[in-house]
């Protein structure tokens, strides 16, 4: 099945894949509400999702049922989104260091953090892959689903294993899956073309609903490709153009096989690294900054067409990982976390067809953050400010992707790190994205931003502001919610205005 070509124009031919594989994930009650049976043997639920991101250290130090008291209690929630695998702070660990310890948990800020896996890993499973020694050594031989799983199905709750794309430099065998940047270097991030990488990730999908009671599963990844980053068409700060990926020699073959040429790819992607530092030294094209990119995209279409080719390996890897799960236990769920870029750049955004990842996704969680939204945004509109867009003020450029992304009275640039986005933010991408969903069965979960880490002088969560994110959500479609990142970052005050919400809509 061929959902994407990865040449110069890219051609979509649409769904393929009988959304009928996933009637035993989701059914749809009568009156359009959407009700969520995530498990095999249970009777569908007419219950929405209400869902919670949660790290092993929480349980660790607060100890399983006084945490699943807190999200029950206060939060509402019937559905854990465990953090089964990370070598990243934001979704395991305690509170990053340098913002303020919640008022729970251990109060210190973990020492020595590491990540990796929080369960044991079963090696049968990891057959086709060279990276085997991933257990996370955080907290000794603590099997986080084996802990949690008994007690949150005492209480009726769902568990998913929540996984993301985030590694480190010094697990054994690594760099044996790692991308390759425009120069030949090695990268930190890892290649979804490398068999290794690919067996990897489909072993340990496999390992959690084979070797645990799971009600599906989650991953993510917070990545893009290699135009939009030289770019650095993101909130995440400044990239550098001459580590722009992936150019290993399995990226390189498909490349072939799609008929791009590796050669104008690479010419392409030095002319553009050269094109941004000189935007940033503020050395303005003689037909300014917009026109010069322009100018690059016609000479070389292969800047697009290798964009393009790293979103159809990601989307590729979706539904490698979907079939893995579906053929190991046909119940499962199996979704994805949409990365909050695409609140941001249209770019991104253009790559997240819903209708084309509609048939390997029972559920999407697209991140719709509105607190630490306003602050991302600004970072985004700064970023491509020095580069693309060399020529637009800052509010200017704003004013145009407020527009263009549909968004509403929301604040001027200084003003929106200072108050974040608005609830109306969220009813809008929320509504956006069931009607992006429309005529499939893909749930539609909007993660919620609850104590998202901002600056100092950024805005921070409220009660009343996460309340009204989570009804935002619910007038705008969504089948439920799940609220993000971390359990162990949230305050309680804002837990609870979430379950105000959760428990109006419940009720
Ligand atoms: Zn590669």
């Amino acid at each position: 099945m061929v959902l994407t070509s990865a040449g110069a124009v890219p051609v979509y031919t649409g769904r393929t894949m009988d959304p009928i594989t996933r009637r035993d994930f989701a059914e749809i009650t009568v009156g359009g509400a959407a009700a969520v049976s995530l498990g095999a043997q249970q009777p569908a639920s007419t219950k929405k999702m209400f869902g919670i991101q949660v790290g092993a250290v929480s349980f660790v130090d607060e100890g399983v049922e006084p945490v699943l008291d807190n999200l029950e209690r206060l939060g509402g929630v019937n559905t854990l989104f465990i953090a089964t695998f990370t070598y990243g702070r934001g979704i395991a660990g305690r509170q990053i260091p340098g913002q303020p310890l919640p008022d729970h948990g251990k109060q210190e800020y973990d020492t020595g953090y590491h990540g990796g896996n929080y369960t044991r890993i079963h090696p049968q499973y990891y057959k086709d892959t060279v990276l085997k020694d991933f257990r996370a050594p955080d907290h000794g031989d603590f099997d986080v689903l084996e802990s949690v799983i008994p007690a949150a199905r005492k209480r009726g709750m769902r568990v998913i294993c929540w996984y993301e794309d985030v590694f480190r430099n010094d697990i054994p065998n690594i760099e044996k899956l790692q991308e390759r940047d425009l120069h030949g270097n090695r990268a930190t991030t890892l290649c979804f073309n490398n068999p290794d990488y690919r067996g990897f990730l489909l072993g340990l999908s496999e390992d959690y609903v084979r070797s645990y009671d799971v009600d599906g599963v989650m991953w993510g990844s917070e990545r893009q490709g290699a135009l939009a980053n030289s770019l650095s068409a993101s909130h995440d700060g400044t990239f550098d153009p001459s580590r722009a990926t992936c150019f290993c020699e399995f990226c390189q073959r498909r490349a072939k096989e799609h008929g791009i040429s590796v050669d104008r790819a690479k010419q392409g992607f030095l002319e553009l690294e050269k094109f941004v530092r000189a935007a940033r030294g503020k050395e303005r094209p003689v037909d300014g900054y917009y026109v010069a990119v322009w100018r690059l995209l016609l000479k070389f279409p292969e800047l697009l067409a290798w964009e393009n080719m790293w979103h159809d390996s990601l989307r590729d890897t979706y539904r490698a990982i979907y079939d893995r799960v579906k053929s190991a236990k046909s119940s499962a769920g199996v979704g994805w976390h949409i990365w909050h870029n695409n609140s941001f750049n249209p770019i991104y955004r253009a790559e997240q067809d819903l209708q084309v990842i509609a048939p390997y996704s029972d559920f999407l969680k697209i991140v719709i953050y509105h607190n630490c939204g306003g602050e991302r945004l600004a970072n985004y509109v700064k970023s491509v400010g020095q580069t693309m867009f060399g020529d637009v003020p800052a509010q200017e450029l704003l004013d145009f992707h407020y527009r263009v992304m549909d968004y509403g009275a929301e604040g001027s640039i200084t003003q929106i790190p200072k108050t974040g986005l608005s609830a109306d933010y969220v009813y809008r991408e929320t509504k956006r994205a069931r009607a992006g969903l429309a005529g499939t069965k893909t749930l539609l979960w909007p993660g919620i931003d609850i104590d998202i880490p901002t600056a100092a002088t950024s805005s921070k969560s409220t009660p009343e502001g996460t309340a009204a994110a989570v009804d935002a959500a619910f007038r705008g479609g969504a089948d439920g919610v799940l609220l993000s990142r971390k359990y162990s970052e949230m305050k309680l005050a804002n837990l609870r205005g979430a379950g105000d919400a959760i428990r109006r809509r419940s009720a």
